[in-house]
């Protein structure tokens, strides 16, 4: 079915899960540049490559400390995901997005995660759908 089809490209699309480094450490380290638009001890947020809305902005945690992606968070990541959320809320407020916006955390091949380095989509500035694709 078309279904079935698209949620075989989904998944081709999404990375094989793992621990190593991954693209946004060498963002972090300004190994490669990103365009920053927030950044303190704990966090960066930095706008996307591939925008898929006005605002598309990924926040991370400086440390990804075993936080490949939401479903490995224990107990001691309590902190960071709330500053992560926190983060997203300041970065909707800096970039005007007054009328609302979208968060969202792709986890695993079924979620289409790509980057195994936890992430926060921020993404507005146009009217968004329901259900998500
Ligand atoms: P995921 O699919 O894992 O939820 O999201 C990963 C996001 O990282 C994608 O939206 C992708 O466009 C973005 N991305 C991948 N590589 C880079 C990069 O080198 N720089 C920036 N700014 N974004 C990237």
């Amino acid at each position: 079915s078309d279904d079935k089809s698209s949620r075989l490209a989904e998944a081709a699309l999404a990375a094989v899960p793992s621990d190593s480094p991954t693209i946004f450490d060498k963002i972090i380290n300004k190994e490669i540049p990103a365009t920053v638009v927030f950044e303190n001890d704990k966090v960066l947020a930095f706008r996307d490559i591939t925008p898929q809305a006005p605002t598309h902005i990924l926040i991370i945690p400086k440390v990804k400390d075993g936080l490949t992606g939401l479903s490995k968070a224990d107990e001691r990541h309590c902190e960071i995901l709330g500053q992560l959320l926190y983060t997203a809320k300041l970065v909707a407020k800096q970039e005007g997005l007054d009328d609302g916006f979208r968060i969202v955390i792709n986890d695993g091949p079924n979620g289409c995660q790509s980057v195994y380095h936890i992430h926060v989509h921020l993404i507005g500035g146009r009217q968004m759908n329901w259900p998500p694709g």
